[in-house]
């Protein structure tokens, strides 16, 4: 097996054009990297190995078939709301960067197949020119995700936007300058909805989110859900649950008039779309690597195919461990992509490192609004068998006495019997969200509610009451593990 791949290559290194960028004048002795996808994961994978080996021992290629390499999707509301003011601000590192420091990355540059017999892959360049193929030793699918897009009538009109790429941000913003209108409509109340419903409220437009949830934020139990829709409320932004949009009715001019549902018509000059994002693991089905229960690759923990020794994948293309529930999931998080990148380079960079899996923490904000959520939510431990007690605590963010303080809520999931932590949420304002990540080292620490109160956490009345909220609530589950436990 080892044999054949190493023929395979050397023949199909009869086709590898010359490299591209300052690479061009080193002599490679050495293997050859070949990473598909210069974002997040493509690049900390590239950059990781690159610390490992010098270019005399591993050639890396990368190929991008978009405009950026290493760009922060994650800023992309604050740019749009003109909280970041310039968008290279979002770019970590150019690709000339990236090239002098020994990764060969060719820009708008699609690999179109994976060839996994003969260990090599087929790129289109740039100027739609004659298709190649280019051999790997190792290869990387740092492919990412794709937003979802239901077929619907007028979703490509002009004004209709997603915000998954630099070029989506650039266009809204250009939309955004010229529209007269102010009504925008976004469709989707997952945290990048929400997000996207801040920055077109900061940009002046009257907002209107439709979600076919019952509350937004699917990723907290619908009761933390309508703290959230209560505080968006306040800040006037219309929320409109339980709706399926059904089209988008365009104008005469052939743009964005309104979003259609089920039940009625919303104008709207603007439409942002956040209704989710697939594992884009295409490229890899057609070459017959297996996907899992929600097509993204499966890996094992260092960050391998699973079932093959020199094909890695990570960030938004693969499913990763819940270790809470002990469930695969797709979590695509900027996060979790930049930790696989650097497991992967360091694996093939002839270390070692692992990636052990989740335990599904996440931070956002909406205006002064902070949301942070770890481990499952009530319908998840249901799925996963789990028998669980919850409690909801209301406290404040500094000591009640101290200027700024505000309210915070709570809510804890705690295993019955047991009383292992489970799951936290956590909406309030200034100094709520980050609250979480306490929340987050208890569950991969396997800690109990109880060991929870003993924590030691810092406390003085500007940061937090001297029973921190957090806190609060494990006292809390701890009476109802024993009442109910
Ligand atoms: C608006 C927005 C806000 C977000 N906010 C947060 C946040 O606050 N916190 C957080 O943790 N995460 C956040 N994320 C998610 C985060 O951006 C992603 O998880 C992260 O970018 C994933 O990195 P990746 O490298 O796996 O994939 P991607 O960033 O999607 O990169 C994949 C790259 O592969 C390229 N590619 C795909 N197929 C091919 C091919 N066949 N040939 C060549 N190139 C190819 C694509 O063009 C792309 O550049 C946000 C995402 C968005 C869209």
């Amino acid at each position: 097996m080892t044999r054949q791949r190493a023929i395979g290559c050397r023949r199909a290194r009869l086709h590898v054009p010359e490299p591209v960028g300052r690479c061009r004048s080193v002599k490679i002795m050495g293997e050859r990297v070949v990473v598909v996808g210069a974002d997040a994961t493509g690049m900390s994978a590239a950059s990781q190995a690159r610390r490992m080996k010098d270019a005399s021992a591993l050639e890396i290629v990368v190929f991008e078939r978009g405009g950026f390499a290493s760009f922060s999707a994650c800023g992309i509301p604050y740019w749009v709301g003109g909280r970041v003011r310039e968008r290279e601000a979002l770019i970590a590192r150019t690709p000339e960067q990236h090239r002098a420091r020994g990764i060969d990355l060719r820009m708008q540059t699609e690999v179109t197949a994976i060839d996994l017999d003969d260990s090599r892959v087929r790129v289109r360049p740039p100027d739609a020119g004659a298709e190649t193929w280019v051999a790997y030793d190792h290869l990387v699918i740092a492919t990412g995700a794709r937003p979802i897009r239901p077929p619907l009538p007028g979703m490509d009109a002009a004004g209709v936007h997603g915000v998954q790429t630099l070029d989506d941000g650039r266009e809204l913003l250009e939309t955004l300058e010229w529209v007269t209108g102010r009504r925008a409509v976004v469709v989707g109340a997952g945290y990048i909805g929400v997000e996207m419903a801040e920055a077109l409220v900061r940009r002046g437009f009257d907002v209107t989110v439709v979600d076919r949830g019952a509350e937004p934020m699917s990723t907290l139990d619908p009761d933390m859900g309508a703290v959230v829709r209560k505080a968006m409320c306040g800040m006037g932004i219309e929320i409109v649950g339980n709706t399926e949009v059904s089209a988008i009715r365009t104008g005469p001019d052939g743009r964005v008039a309104a979003v259609v549902t089920d039940t009625m018509e919303y104008p709207a000059d603007v439409v942002v779309l956040g209704i989710g994002v697939r594992p884009e693991t295409r490229l890899a089905e057609a070459a017959g690597l297996p996907l899992g229960e929600h097509a993204g690759l499966c890996t094992d923990l260092a960050m391998r195919v699973r079932g093959y020794e020199n094909i890695w994948a990570g960030g938004d293309c693969v499913e990763v461990l819940d270790l809470v529930s002990g469930r695969l999931r797709h979590m695509p998080l900027g996060t979790h992509a930049n930790k696989h990148g650097q497991v992967i380079g360091t694996g093939i960079g002839g270390g070692y490192a692992s990636f052990p899996g989740v335990v599904g923490t996440a931070v956002s904000k909406v205006c002064d609004l902070e949301v942070g959520r770890t481990g499952v939510r009530e319908k998840d431990a249901r799925a996963a068998g789990l028998q669980y007690v919850t409690v909801t605590i209301e406290s404040t963010s500094r000591s009640s006495y101290y200027p700024g303080a505000t309210p915070i809520t709570v809510k804890m999931l705690a295993e019955r019997h047991s009383g292992r932590l489970l799951g936290v949420q956590i909406v309030g304002r200034e100094g709520a969200g980050k609250r979480i990540d306490v929340a987050a080292v208890a569950l991969t620490a396997g800690m109990t509610v109880e060991q929870m109160t003993a924590l030691d956490l810092g406390y003085a009345p500007p940061f937090s009451p001297v029973w921190d909220p957090v806190l609060v609530a494990a006292r809390k589950a701890v009476t109802a593990v024993r009442l109910r436990g």
